[in-house]
């Protein structure tokens, strides 16, 4: 079996010829998805805490694909939604309502409302004013919400800052003190029912003392409001695996779970677990086509058809992603692969080792299964590019290229 933890470069599924294949099949640019492997490594973090009261909630954010949703759904995964448009994708995918929870630090009245009416199983209020409107929308409805409160547990999760959420300069969630006073608070409010508590210290986590430290002030802060007869059911320790980019090492799913049982022990409570990343992030593969090969005074780059409007990370965190050319070539030299939008800041990799490369050759971005399409835009009016998925060997769209007429359909009208 292969190991499902440490596996960025081309193998099982995603093997080269496989990858041509694909961009022959179905053009460039283009996402592929492993969903064996999605399904190994989601398998791997269940595991990890069987025999234990736990629910994994794959993040919708890192990848919202319906099926790759589906293939979750299918192997009994939860929801962690950060909008209304992901809740509905959720459920559109066959997530049930009762494993779907609900995140993020600026939630509507619409969005709130329409959630308590799904009955899904909480919100994660993330400050005071929030759980207000939710106890007013919950009211309205004449249906008590029921909550839970992501505290900021003001830990370094030695990450980038980019992707730190659990400091307390840090604009989610709230502190241990504050968040004393909005449990007493919903555990006296008619329409409230606190059931959970919830911490995220960030993304892309490979070192497991920060999560644990963080587990163990808020399994602290939930055994003090035990003593308060408020009845936390669910440990909600939010997600942020990290996997290998480069050459990171990372955290296992089982040190993972032994490190936050060995928090809780005593604690009779539901562990939940919001994990984005490490489920999809090395299962999937971005595939490019070579436009050029040019040199600027000594400088060699590769201008391929993807860019940052398709694959964000390397502009936005100067985010590192392996770049193989499928084909082989033994001399090598180092190049800037470069995407054709009109900013600096559009590339896909720097000082990428590559063999010469020719128009028509096929570049694999490696790792690009998170965090990708989903953070895809329409910049410089390229149309989002298509996404296939791999399982049982065979090749299947599962969203189309977006085409012109796509872009325009909601200016058209007004012309
Ligand atoms: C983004 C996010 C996640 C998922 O993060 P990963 O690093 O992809 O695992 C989980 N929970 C919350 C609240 C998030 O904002």
């Amino acid at each position: 079996m292969e190991n499902v933890f440490n596996i960025p470069q081309l193998s099982g599924n995603l093997r080269k010829e496989l990858l041509q294949s694909a961009a022959e099949q179905f053009g460039t640019p283009l996402y592929v998805y492993d969903l064996e492997r999605i399904e190994a490594r989601f398998n791997a973090l269940k595991q990890a805490f069987a025999g234990r009261k736990a629910l994994v909630c794959y993040a919708l954010k890192a990848n919202s694909n319906l099926s790759v949703i589906k293939k979750l759904a299918s192997l009994e995964s939860g929801a962690d939604c950060v909008s209304l448009g992901e809740i509905k994708r959720a459920v559109m995918a066959g997530i049930p309502k009762y494993k779907i929870i609900y995140s993020g630090v600026g939630k509507q009245d619409f969005e709130i409302k329409e959630a308590i009416s799904l009955g899904i199983l909480f919100i994660n209020v993330e400050s005071k004013e929030e759980m207000l409107r939710v106890e007013a929308c919950a009211r309205e409805l004449g249906i008590s919400a029921r909550i839970s409160i992501r505290v900021n547990p003001d830990i370094d999760p030695q990450t980038h800052p980019y992707i730190s959420t659990g400091l307390k300069e840090n604009k989610f969630g709230v502190s241990i003190e504050e968040a004393k006073g909005m449990y007493l608070h919903a555990h006296n409010a008619e329409f409230l029912e606190p059931i959970g508590i919830h911490f995220h210290i960030g993304s892309q986590l490979t070192k497991l003392k920060p999560i644990a430290e963080s587990a163990q002030k808020i399994a602290q802060l939930t055994q003090s409001l035990l003593a308060l007869k408020i009845d936390i059911k669910f440990f909600d320790i939010g997600g942020g695996i990290g996997i290998t980019y480069s050459d990171e090492s990372t955290i296992s799913p089982y040190d993972y779970a032994q490190a936050i049982l060995a928090e809780l022990r005593g604690l009779d409570v539901t562990i939940v677990c919001e994990p984005g990343r490490f489920i999809v992030g090395n299962s999937g593969v971005f595939l490019t086509k070579v436009l050029y090969q040019k040199e600027n005074q000594g400088k060699r780059f590769v201008i391929v058809d993807g860019a940052m409007n398709d694959l964000i990370r390397p502009s936005l965190y100067a985010a590192y992603h392996q770049i193989l050319a499928l084909k082989n070539m033994e001399s090598k030299g180092e190049a800037e692969v470069a995407g054709p939008i009109c900013e600096s800041g559009d590339y896909l990799g720097k000082n990428i080792v590559l063999p010469h490369c020719e128009r028509g050759d096929i570049l694999a971005v490696l790792s690009a299964g998170a965090y990708g399409f989903s953070m895809a835009s329409n910049y410089n009016t390229r149309p989002r590019c298509a996404e296939v998925v791999v399982e049982n060997g065979k090749i299947r769209l599962v969203r189309k290229r977006e085409s012109f007429e796509d872009l325009i359909a909601l200016e058209k009208e007004y012309l």
